[in-house]
């Protein structure tokens, strides 16, 4: 039997860039985990996750998921839970990659994505990049804060998306909403 194409999300805190390109640690930030959490739901990705190697962050982050999950939050906004259940923190690309490569028993095919990806590599489509993950085994979608991913990263992924392009130029989309707008093209069923 075919199994069912699984894709999982990540929000990367570190290896990040600033504005001067400096290599950086960003804080977890409660509105990205919840807001990327519910569009993650949203659209059926296995397992969202949080990537800090900062512990004191992860402790951070831990809390705001117990208290959704198991605390006040989860009795007062249960399909809030729902979302947040899905949630789980890391401390680097690399060990998501492990953890899902051992629970899936296939390694992930590494997607990272920007407002500005590096013009030295071949960028995926949106279109090719759905039509992949309809049949595709499993898929890491990686997303960074900050002023995003380190060119690092963008060069050892697997594939580099192509990015959300606007009308004139203007490009400053929050992560919340690349995540939300790149799910939609990726995973939606209607299309
Ligand atoms: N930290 C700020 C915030 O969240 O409001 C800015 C977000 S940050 C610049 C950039 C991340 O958002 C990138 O790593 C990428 O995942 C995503 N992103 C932003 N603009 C994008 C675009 N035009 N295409 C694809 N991804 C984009």
């Amino acid at each position: 039997v075919k199994p069912v194409p699984v894709i999982d999300v990540a929000l990367v805190h570190h290896p990040v860039r600033d504005r001067r390109g400096e290599t950086i640690t960003t804080a977890i930030n409660n509105v990205d985990v919840h807001d990327i959490a519910r569009s993650c739901r949203t659209y059926g990705v296995r397992v969202f996750h949080v990537v800090t190697p900062i512990t004191a962050q992860q402790a951070i982050a831990e809390r705001i998921l117990v208290h959704w999950r198991e605390g006040e939050g989860a009795t007062r906004l249960p399909e809030r839970g729902d979302a947040l259940d899905r949630v789980r923190i890391a401390a680097s690309i690399e060990d998501v990659v492990a953890g899902m490569t051992a629970e899936l028993g296939e390694r992930p095919t590494t997607i990272v994505t920007s407002a500005a990806p590096p013009t030295d590599r071949v960028w995926l489509g949106h279109s090719d990049a759905a039509a992949r993950l309809r049949i595709e085994g499993v898929t890491l979608l990686v997303l960074g804060n900050g002023h995003g991913l380190t060119d690092d990263v963008m060069q050892g992924a697997d594939e580099v998306l192509a990015p959300i392009v606007g009308v004139d130029g203007y490009n400053h989309l929050s992560v919340r909403a690349a995540a939300a707008i790149l799910l939609d093209r990726l995973l939606r069923r209607d299309a």
